[in-house]
């Protein structure tokens, strides 16, 4: 890429976020299928978008209603699957995806979504699922053995899935040449060979015989704790509470900075209400002290946030109220 496109393109994308961030959030940013953060791209593949077969009540277990009803501008179209009013009871809406971010000349896959074939009885959704997922990462331009670094912000079975690939019956390293980089606190906790009860009970069932061990096997994995240098813009760093071992990746270059906040939240509704947890977070205490650690500085320093589920346009800014917190601008991906 030559400097001048580098330079037109990161003025539209500061042109199209600073009039995102006055617009109101009802409002659709200008869109492109990538992000530029200085030297960095970031584009997004899709797995799957839709129904996550809970509504705000079964999916935010304790919820306060008021983050919830009447939020029409935070949570539709993007957030809710169902039509009529915004309440509890609606159908919650995620996108199942992997960052690509391209960086110093290396490809980076952050986050690996469900995968093929796996076998996840107590999560039917996931379960042998036949998508075109390596057709379209080929179809943006990564094939599977040009992937440098393979990122698990956590070990959930919907962030490993595509670690590995079904070949002649035996699950092998999807990505062959990629360093696939993992926090030791998750390798520790959700080993079954430590026993360890969790709150996804039996529906982490098999994830680490099938997307975990092969990669241990085949020596790809770096464990990494506390945080972890990828290079002079990429920085992963310990955010927990939705698992012991749970991650965030920093992107600073050329000035800008964004986060991809993984599964610190799942729906604009936590930043309506800051305390609101997923059903699915380890330790929910710790997962309100994360989000406002995370939301606060984003707030104090105008960062994107980029969250591991989001559909709509990927992510969004956010500013402090004398509540909390409020949506204050979309990021600018297209819309899926
Ligand atoms: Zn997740």
């Amino acid at each position: 890429m030559t400097q001048s496109m580098t330079q037109s393109m990161t003025q539209s994308m500061t042109e199209s976020m600073t009039q995102s961030t006055t617009q109101s959030t009802t409002t659709e940013p200008a869109t492109s299928d990538h992000l530029v953060v200085g030297e960095v791209t970031v584009s997004r593949v899709v797995e799957s978008v839709g129904s996550i077969g809970m509504n705000p009540s079964q999916f935010f277990p304790g919820t306060d209603p008021s983050a919830w009803n009447g939020h029409e501008s935070e949570l539709r179209p993007y957030f809710l699957q169902d039509d009529g009013p915004t309440t509890m009871e609606s159908t919650s809406r995620v996108a199942m995806q992997t960052w690509i971010i391209r960086s110093a000349g290396r490809t980076i896959l952050l986050d690996a979504a469900v995968g093929n074939d796996k076998d996840r009885p107590d999560v039917p959704s996931w379960s042998h699922l036949q998508t075109a997922y390596l057709d379209d990462l080929a179809a943006a331009g990564v094939a599977p053995e040009s992937v440098d670094i393979v990122v698990n912000t956590h070990l959930h079975a919907d962030h490993v899935g595509w670690n590995t690939r079904l070949v002649d019956g035996s699950w092998v390293p999807a990505f062959p040449n990629a360093e696939y980089l993992m926090p030791a606190e998750d390798l520790a906790f959700w080993d079954p060979a430590h026993g360890n009860t969790t709150v996804m009970g039996a529906g982490a069932h098999g994830v680490w015989a099938d997307s975990i061990a092969p990669v241990l096997a085949a020596g790809q994995v770096t464990a990494w704790t506390g945080s972890h240098r990828i290079d002079d813009a990429l920085t992963l760093e310990a955010a927990p509470g939705h698992t012991p071992g749970a991650s965030i990746l920093r992107l600073a270059s050329g000035g800008d900075e964004v986060l991809f906040v993984g599964d610190s939240l799942h729906s604009p509704a936590q930043v309506v209400d800051v305390h609101t947890s997923s059903c699915f977070d380890e330790d929910p205490v710790q997962a309100h002290r994360t989000r406002d650690r995370l939301f606060t500085e984003a707030a104090d320093r105008g960062l994107l946030l980029l969250p591991a589920h989001f559909g709509g346009h990927g992510g969004f800014r956010v500013a402090k109220d004398a509540d909390g917190f409020r949506i204050v601008g979309w990021a600018g991906l297209t819309a899926v």
